[in-house]
């Protein structure tokens, strides 16, 4: 009789190729699944799975977890949505190669773009490495989860160029000495490499990605291309819809140049805009030219949170009020109570445009002080309307009585239409997973959006079957992405596996928490209805807690 590690007993088994879940055992040995469908030996650990759902971990292709990494190596609290896979380095931003003298611009990049403290990197990132490799290894060390890392443009063109490298394109020596950093990354695990086309750092300027000609794209892509493998990640310029559709014709010329698979995100539906239904015929164009180019689609609303005690992306359009964020607390409460700033700040929020115009949208969450507590669930422009002031004038004394510190929600405005999202993440030229999990921290949590999509798109409303849910967010992503033996559970492969009750899977409420190293704040939300998260064989989080288990590998 053959013996097993561990084995789940009569679960339904949705194996992540899309094909319909059947009922059976799946047994694991030595970190890889040794029997599916029937299993007569026995398991050191017996699981009876009756009535949940057995499915491939779930890979989340979008995260900023590079900083937490250092921390916290469960990525939390991404296993408790069933997750066993991170895509790392998005967005042009990784923490590695880097010169002693250029980890201040990295941090600073962090900090702007995505939303995470400098005193947290000051506290908690020890940045003992200069090369990709060497970061690597640094977190490889007790690793809980898997991470699957994309190398920054903007860090490689920062470690390559120096301060040129927000000034100026790459001469020929420079493109060469970048392409060897990629193939040095590609030969230590990395999955590809990130860019951006619209990112801005804490000076307003461009950051170095966006100095880059295609040339130096499609060298680095081709560099990456040896490896057999690549991914080319990009943010396209949101803000201008026809610079999004340049952007999208850029990466199918990349996509047929190095024969490469590029992925922009995110792919939003919004009221406002054609934009989404103009991207996906751009994408379309470009697949039917030979080239494979893909977006990014959540299935949540974008929503998102404002604290002047924080940082906020609907405040970067207003240099008057951003100057003033970027003061740190509790020094800035002064600032925005000084009278002889006021004019101004209510002036320049009453010409708010573009993501700054969402401000007006803002509804009052969470307040301290019991004067707010009337305004409560109220949006700034019902509250400026009703009592005949500026919104800018609402905004700064409502945030004053409370020390900066209260909650406007900005709620069921992007991708809010359920039937145009149901589309997007149904796409086949999108790829499910633009979450920015470990970004944008004191402005939403975007771990959860797996959850999210069990629980509304396929239980709730039925507009997706579970096996299809499954795929979207396993088995496909990771042939796409080069995960190659991730993302099925058949024999051979890693035992990264979920078990839940599908009917019962949950996103539970999002908490603002001070939990991060520095004493800072983030948003963070709880899954529920998961029994049991297995990576790489060793059950990692079960029945709500995690274990001592640690066995996430660089994949
Ligand atoms: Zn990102």
């Amino acid at each position: 009789m053959s013996s097993a590690d561990l084995v789940f007993r009569n679960a339904l088994i949705v194996d992540g190729s899309g094909s319909p879940g059947f009922q059976g055992d799946v047994a694991v040995g030595g970190g890889e699944i040794i029997a599916v469908g029937e299993f007569d030996g026995e398991g050191t650990e017996e699981i009876d799975a009756a009535g949940r759902a057995l499915t491939p971990g779930f890979i989340d292709i979008h995260t900023h977890f590079d900083p937490q990494l250092c921390w916290d190596s469960l990525a939390t609290p991404s296993i408790e949505h069933g997750v066993t896979t991170v895509v790392t380095g998005n967005c042009s931003l990784s923490l590695a190669p880097v010169h002693k003298n250029g980890i201040a611009k990295v941090i600073s990049m962090f900090e702007v773009i995505e939303d995470i403290k400098k005193r947290t990197f000051d506290a908690a990132v020890p940045f003992t490495w200069e090369t990709f490799p060497e970061y690597l290894d640094h977190i490889r060390e007790g690793l809980g989860i898997n991470v699957s890392p994309l190398i920054g443009h903007s860090a490689i063109r920062l470690y390559v160029m120096g301060e040129d490298a927000q000034k100026r394109a790459a001469h020929p020596d420079e493109i060469e000495a970048m392409c060897a950093i990629v193939e040095e990354a590609m030969a230590a695990g990395a999955l590809g490499i990130s860019s951006s086309y619209v990112d801005i750092d804490e000076n307003m300027d461009p950051v170095p990605s966006r100095f880059a000609e295609l040339d130096e794209k499609i060298a680095l892509c081709k560099a990456m291309a040896k490896s057999g493998r690549g991914v080319w990640q990009v943010v396209p310029f949101f803000p201008d819809p026809a610079q999004q559709l340049a952007n999208i014709k850029e990466l199918g010329e990349i996509s047929r140049a190095a024969g490469v698979m590029c992925s922009l995100q995110p792919i939003l539906s919004s009221p406002d805009s054609p934009n989404a239904q103009e991207s996906i015929d751009a994408l379309e164009e470009e697949r039917a030219k030979g080239a494979r180019v893909y977006g990014q689609v959540m299935p949540r609303c974008f929503d998102l949170n404002m604290r002047l005690s924080e940082t906020s992306m609907l405040l970067y359009g207003l240099p008057g009020w951003k100057a003033i964020m970027d003061e740190p607390m509790p020094g800035r409460i002064a600032s925005f109570a000084d009278p002889d700033r006021r004019a101004a700040l209510v002036e320049e929020m009453g010409k708010a445009a573009g993501m700054s115009a969402a401000i007006a949208l803002l509804r009052v969450g969470a307040v301290k002080s019991a004067t707010n507590e009337a305004y409560v669930g109220k949006t700034l422009m019902e509250i400026a309307a009703s009592e005949g002031r500026s919104i800018g004038d609402i905004v700064l004394d409502i945030a004053l009585a409370d020390d900066l510190e209260t909650e406007f929600q900005l709620k069921d405005v992007l991708n809010a239409d359920k039937e145009a999202v149901a589309g997007l993440i149904d796409h086949p030229l999108c790829h499910f997973g633009a979450s920015d999990a470990g970004a944008h921290i004191t402005q939403f949590c975007g771990t959860g959006d797996t959850t999210h999509l069990l629980e509304y798109y396929v239980e709730k409303t039925g507009k997706m079957t579970l096996e299809r849910a499954v795929h979207r967010m396993t088995g496909e992503v990771a042939k796409d992405w080069g995960l190659a033996d991730r993302g099925l559970i058949a024999v051979g492969r890693p035992a990264d596996l979920v078990l839940f009750d599908p009917h019962t899977v949950a996103v539970g409420d999002t908490v603002f928490r001070n939990d991060f190293p520095g004493e800072a704040n983030r948003y963070i939300r709880e899954g529920r209805g998961y029994d049991a998260v297995v990576i790489n064989g060793e059950i990692v989080h079960r029945d709500g807690k995690y274990t001592e288990a640690r066995p996430g590998r660089i994949v």
